[in-house]
């Protein structure tokens, strides 16, 4: 039977927020960033592994506490340049099965809920190819000019905003990632193989802190929660 893992690149520095402490580790509630999002993967009985990708040279990760996890916890420390790249390391070097299915999970969203975790595998486990948390988009998209002025309106009809986890199949997202490394996001490495992932939908709720202010947000959603 194939498990379900998590995996949670979190090598990057986050440099719009504008700090010097590496993103993953701002405080957040009494816990850095990235606890939140590991704690809702731990807690999770379906999933067996959570890894999280790391820098080769991050020194903070191991000065933090994380031994409620217990073993179900794997650091990795062979995060990439990009974050395609700290995938493929981290699946690599997790050495699952091809037919295992991985979460891959943003360590910035820390407000991603039990119940939308829970609708994303029941939903996804007997597909195809796989897919992802995504919600349509809510605003008026403009697309801008050279000069910061609108060039025209884009329609929104049938645009969704990709959130994570995004879940596929370790074997197709190594195939993936190695064809196509030059993506922001899983779905989009699978999509350049001609396979359409499935939309599961989200909640805004789930936004990945990008700017300071998210900070405030997501503390609050925490909170609320606890
Ligand atoms: O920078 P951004 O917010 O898009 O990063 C999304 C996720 O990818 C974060 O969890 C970040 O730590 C991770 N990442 C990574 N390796 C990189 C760049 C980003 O693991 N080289």
């Amino acid at each position: 039977m194939s498990e379900f893992h998590a995996l949670v690149p979190a090598a990057g520095f986050g440099a719009r927020m504008g700090h010097e402490l590496p993103k993953q580790y701002l405080p957040l509630a009494g816990q850095p960033l990235i606890f939140h999002a590991l704690n809702t993967l731990c807690a999770c009985t379906e999933i067996t592994t959570v890894f999280v990708v790391l820098a080769p040279d991050d020194t903070l990760f191991h000065s933090y506490d994380w031994t409620c996890f217990g073993d179900k916890l794997q650091p990795l420390f062979c995060g990439g340049e990009t974050r395609a790249a700290s995938v493929l390391n981290g699946l690599l070097a997790s050495e699952l099965e091809p037919d295992d299915w991985v979460l891959v999970h943003d360590a910035a969203r820390p407000c991603l809920t039990q119940a939308h975790l829970a609708k994303l595998i029941a939903e996804l486990r007997g597909d195809e190819v796989g897919g992802l948390l995504a919600v349509p988009v809510a605003d008026t998209l403009k697309r801008a000019d050279a000069d910061g002025r609108v060039l025209r309106t884009e329609n929104r009809e049938q645009l969704w905003q990709a959130q994570t986890p995004q879940m596929f199949r370790a074997g197709l997202l190594v195939q993936a990632l190695r064809q196509c490394s030059q993506v922001t996001d899983e779905a989009s490495a699978v999509e350049a193989l001609g396979l359409r992932p499935r939309l599961v939908l989200g909640e805004s709720g789930n936004f990945k802190v990008t700017y300071p202010q998210d900070l405030l947000l997501a503390e609050l959603l925490l909170k609320e929660k606890m």
